[in-house]
């Protein structure tokens, strides 16, 4: 599967980080993780804190899949509002699904900060809005849930949000949100750990796994064993190639890095944005100074017919900026595609889809994927003791 197209920023931006070997001789391992994404990185590394002998490999260089193109906005807010969300999956889940998120960013901070990772990392507020008065309802609605339950929220009306710059009727601002560079970050964390003796293989494709009395043997695209007790999949949206149940319909989303500006302006400084329009559209800045906006997904997948679209997109991300922030002007220049899906309810999926096998699987999609990546870690040590968690119960395979 193509995951994105070639001008990600972060890639041009960060240049190549670090290349690993790719395997050439059998091997075995307790745990062998398949992905080097920062779902991947973020596994390996708790499992490296546990204490366990982990292999990671990935079939491309690290760091190049979705986690190169990710626009990298960190929110407690789930692709599904919190008032659908209860509706869709209960109180007990979706109340504790934003509130894991949330906990999640600051989680991830303390991680950048024990590895000491230069990635850019921002806490933001953030505001969901409205661009329309027919959506005021709806926002409101979910004010009053998200307060509720506990969560630090402020009302905005048309002349808050017109002060900070946005033409939109009325919006919802959060304490809770960061903004990082993903690709940065999970190439640090990768070099950390393997500076602490893990192996990373990349350019190491596996092709295919056999079960043999509670063994696993994976081979790789040149025919290489790896036999290990426990695999997990971090393989982002290409698991749905290994994966029976169907868990996400995949689609195509664009992005653009505006060029830098000689000072950010005040709209940016302290808030990242997202609207309620269906796909929708968010906007942040990077520590560089430049802004970062997203969205105009597509229903499809094709990589030749959605890179073919980039410029349109371009345009089409423009425009739409130009309308919410009619005081700010910027240039494009790099935009960049990439293949999205959401869940039906937004939330991840953990654990096993197969429980009579060691085959776990961490699958963080949507907009919160990577504070899903975060979560991740908490269920991991359950996963492999088959022991209870609860995000393995809410986010399990068959529910
Ligand atoms: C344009 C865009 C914007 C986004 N913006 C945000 C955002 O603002 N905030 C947010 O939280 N999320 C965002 N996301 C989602 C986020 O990028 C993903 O959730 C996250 O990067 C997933 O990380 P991952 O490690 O699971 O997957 P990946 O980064 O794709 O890593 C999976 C890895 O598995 C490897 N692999 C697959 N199959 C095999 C195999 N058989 N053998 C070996 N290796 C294999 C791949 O090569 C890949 O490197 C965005 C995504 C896109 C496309």
């Amino acid at each position: 599967m193509d995951l994105r197209s070639n001008e990600p920023y972060w890639l041009i931006k960060n240049a190549f980080v670090k290349s690993y070997p790719s395997l050439d001789e059998s091997i075995s391992t307790d745990i062998l993780v398949i992905g080097g994404g920062i779902t991947g990185a973020l596994i390996a590394h708790k499992l490296l804190q546990e204490g366990k002998d982990v292999v990671l490999v990935d079939k491309r260089d690290v760091c190049n899949g979705s986690s190169a193109a990710s626009t990298g906005m960190l929110q407690y807010e789930i692709d599904v509002p919190l008032h659908k969300l209860i509706e869709q999956r209960g109180l007990d889940c979706a109340v504790s699904g934003y509130k894991n998120c949330e906990k999640a960013i600051f989680d991830l901070k303390k991680i950048i900060d024990d590895i000491k990772s230069n990635c850019s990392f921002e806490f933001k507020k953030s505001i969901y809005f409205t661009p329309t008065r027919k959506g005021i309802k709806f926002i409101e609605k979910e004010f009053n849930t998200r307060k509720k339950y506990g969560f630090k929220v402020n009302w905005l009306e048309k002349e808050a949000l017109m002060k900070l710059g946005l033409d939109a009727y009325a919006g919802i601002e959060s304490a809770s949100g960061a903004i990082i560079d993903p690709y940065k970050f999970s190439y640090d964390l990768l070099e950390y750990c393997s500076k602490k003796g893990m192996r990373i293989f990349d350019r190491t494709e596996i092709q295919e796994i056999k079960n043999e009395n509670n063994k696993i043997l994976a081979k790789t695209q040149n025919k290489i064993s790896i036999q290990a007790n426990h695999i997990i999949h971090c393989t982002g949206y290409e698991s749905i190639n290994t994966l029976r149940e169907n868990i996400v319909d995949l689609k195509s989303t664009y992005a653009l890095a505006s060029e830098v500006f000689e000072e950010i302006p005040n709209t940016f400084k302290n808030h990242i944005y997202w609207d309620n329009s269906s796909p929708y559209f968010y906007f942040r800045k990077t520590s560089e100074g430049r802004l970062i906006m997203g969205g105009c997904d597509e229903q499809f997948k094709n990589a030749t017919k959605r890179d073919s679209q980039i410029s349109k997109k371009q345009k089409d991300l423009t425009k739409q900026f130009r309308k919410y922030f009619p005081s700010i002007n910027f240039k494009p220049d790099y935009t960049w595609a990439g293949t999205f899906g959401e869940t039906t309810d937004g939330l991840p999926y953990f654990g096993r889809p197969n429980q009579k096998t060691n085959e776990h699987y961490f699958l963080g999609f949507g907009g919160n994927g990577i504070t899903y990546s975060v979560m991740a870690r908490e269920a991991i040590m359950h996963s492999l003791n088959n022991t209870n968690h609860p995000f393995l119960n809410d986010y399990s395979f068959g529910r």
